[in-house]
């Protein structure tokens, strides 16, 4: 098969590679979409310890299964393979599996690939009618959905009529707002500096998109849930200074690892920080539906590319001239 292999820092090679071996309970996965994500620039920067080169990078993945118990079947993928036995995938909260791999991790090669082996339990069917590009994009949207999940869950006010905020307009940020509008809140706002990302998502949603940077974020202290899909020091400060009373901040972003937490103001004005990571399967299956109900809009925020193509992608999203929130590419 062809893949696109990380093969050193910011080094990706288009070239042929073994195909996969299935395992038992696996099905072989002709990969039809695959979207680019922020953690797979991580490791080509060779950020990310867990992503040594060479691997194949890629988990946000679409497309037809050709061998195993699932042939036949169009699915989009899962990539949390967990263990199935331990208190945390026995209580439905497998993304906290200590036994937990990620596919584009190794043991497993991901799916920049034309060829992947997924596990059974992590297929998800898709409708005849939805597009596999559309498909690829449950695994980026899971990660949104839970985290507004669980914000949702923390806020003692009605979500239709709290002020919520998304600091960060790239593809999880702009996935945390459509899940806010999803789950029925009316009022989202989302703050992004990049100007050309900014007027890509002016153009193409309805949400009040604003410079935080140039404009700064207006009032302190108004907002009844602020998700920061960043996750930098800076943002974790204007979370905190953001938040109302007794509001919530949801941390999906991981920009840097410490400061920025206000522990004296989340303390005095019970306001809840609540770090959250990928999804459960639950989670996943939900946010699969809700694409193909049509909750999530059009759906229309992405650029394709041939895998191919991919090295170039990724050079384009490095240097910040791509203003679409989601690459995605066909194999
Ligand atoms: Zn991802
Ligand atoms: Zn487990």
């Amino acid at each position: 098969m062809k893949a696109l292999v990380y093969t050193d820092v910011k080094e990706l090679t288009f070239q042929d590679m073994p195909d996969p071996i299935l395992r038992d309970g696996e099905n072989l996965v002709a990969i039809r979409s695959v979207g680019i994500c922020g953690s797979d620039m991580h490791a080509y920067l060779g950020h990310d310890e867990r992503r040594p080169a060479p691997l194949i990078l890629g988990h946000e993945a679409a497309g037809d299964v050709i061998d195993g118990p699932m042939k036949g079947a169009r699915v989009t993928i899962n990539p949390l393979v967990t263990c199935q036995t331990c208190e945390e995938c026995k209580s439905g909260r497998e993304n906290l599996c200590g036994k937990r791999q990620i596919i584009s991790m190794q043991p497993r090669e991901g799916a920049f690939a034309q060829l992947v082996a997924v596990p059974t339990q992590n297929l998800v069917k898709v409708p005849d009618d939805v597009s596999f590009d559309h498909a690829a994009l449950a695994e980026p949207l899971a990660v949104c959905w839970h985290a507004i999940r669980l914000g949702h869950q923390a806020l003692d006010v009605n979500l239709a009529t709290a002020n919520t905020l998304v600091i960060g307009g790239g593809a999880i940020g702009l996935g945390s707002a459509l899940s806010l509008t999803a789950k029925g809140a009316k009022k989202v706002k989302i703050a992004e500096p990049n100007p050309m990302r900014a007027e890509y998502l002016r153009e193409n949603t309805d949400y009040q998109v604003y410079d935080p940077f140039k404009q700064g974020h207006g009032d302190l202290s108004q907002y009844d849930m602020v998700v920061d899909a960043v996750g930098f020091a800076t943002s974790r400060k204007d979370a905190c200074a953001l938040a109302k009373p007794g509001g919530v901040i949801i941390h999906i972003g991981l920009g840097d690892s410490s400061d920025g937490l206000d522990i004296r103001r989340l303390t005095l004005q019970e306001i809840r920080f609540i770090g959250t990571y990928t999804y459960t399967a639950q989670d996943f299956i939900d946010t699969a539906q809700a694409i193909y109900d049509g909750r999530f809009g059009t759906l229309e925020w992405v650029q394709k590319r041939p895998l191919s193509d991919g090295a170039n992608a990724f050079a384009e999203i490095l240097n910040g001239s791509i203003a679409t929130p989601k690459i995605i590419l066909h194999p």
